[in-house]
């Protein structure tokens, strides 16, 4: 495999943004990409970075895309052309989080242009990036993952190998799914307790000296929902997508997933409800009136 400098990375959204800063930090050559072309530019200068091109790809070592969903992957790397612009043996690694079918399927056609596939889902959220501090989730070879291992502990601190292609997207699902049906628990503990007379900060201390501590109790409920700032940068409709996927798994497998399926519902509602501005966190305000 072609050793690794020159990186592309497409999607410089809330978490593609640092993620790619902390690469450069590393070292990294990077060229980077977003849709948006304002956001390209500012963050290239920021760098001191050049913008990916179909011709400035063409020597890149690996592509790394942090897109919304698979829609918006594959349309990327299939439709727009990138991943055929890669020299052979080259690396794609899908770091959004999407579909574990369908990355399993895009994993076997970017193999037939002769690249190698990781898909690497991260946990851990904006804070988290900009400190180079992720969860990453691997599906693919453990030799492209043993060849990659460098760059991607460059955006984390746990870098685990959960199996072949789609693995990594299957496992991110499933954290989530945990991680909404957490945090909605949560808040509706919360709202029973005030309604009983007992403040949400009370509530929450209680929580996290407790057996109901949770990521959502220890580091969103003072941190983005009590002080209404809502501005956790996860988005409420992309943590609607994960629950769709997890779901979809489930049902793929045949497994009934009773909870999930109410999860899903609960979340599904209040994303009907949002715009793709409103943050997960909101499911404070979303859920007070139940
Ligand atoms: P975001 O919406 O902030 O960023 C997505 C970026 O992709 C945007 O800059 C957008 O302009 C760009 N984009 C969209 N279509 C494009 C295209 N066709 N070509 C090039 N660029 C395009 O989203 P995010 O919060 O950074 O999330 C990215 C992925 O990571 C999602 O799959 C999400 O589920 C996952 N994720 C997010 C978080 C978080 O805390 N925000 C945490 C873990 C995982």
């Amino acid at each position: 495999m072609r050793k690794i400098s020159k990186v592309g990375f497409i999607g410089l959204g809330m978490m593609g943004a640092p993620m790619a800063t902390c690469l450069v930090r590393a070292g990294y050559e990077m060229l980077l990409q977003d849709a948006d072309k304002a956001r390209t530019r500012d963050l290239c200068a920021r760098l001191g970075s050049r913008a990916l091109t179909k011709e400035t790809l063409d020597d890149c070592d690996v592509l790394i895309t942090m897109l919304p969903n698979s829609d918006i992957v594959e349309e990327v790397l299939l439709h727009n052309g990138w991943a055929s612009a890669l020299p052979r043996d080259a690396v794609v690694v899908d770091m959004s989080s999407s579909v574990p079918m369908r990355s399993r399927q895009l994993a076997g056609e970017v193999a037939a242009m002769g690249l190698h596939w990781l898909d690497a889902p991260v946990s851990g959220g904006v804070n988290r990036a900009a400190e180079g501090q992720l969860a990453i989730m691997v599906g693919g070879e453990p030799q492209v993952l043993a060849h990659c291992s460098a760059l991607l502990n460059g955006m984390g601190r746990s870098v685990l190998h959960i199996g072949g292609a789609g693995a990594g997207h299957a496992a991110k699902a499933l954290n989530n799914f945990v991680s909404a049906a957490g945090l909605a628990a949560t808040v509706e503990a919360l709202h029973v307790a005030q309604r009983f007379g007992i403040e949400p900060t009370v509530m929450t201390d209680v929580l996290n000296a407790s057996t109901g501590r949770s990521n959502t109790s220890e580091n969103k409920v003072k941190q983005f929902m009590l002080n209404g700032r809502f501005d956790s940068g996860f988005a409420l409709k992309l943590m609607d997508k994960d629950l769709h996927i997890a779901q979809a798994l489930a049902e793929d497998v045949g497994y009934a997933m009773t909870l999930g399926r109410s999860c899903t519902a609960l979340w599904h509602d209040a994303a009907a409800k949002a715009t793709a501005a409103t943050d997960h966190t909101e499911m404070y305000r979303l859920l007070a009136d139940e």
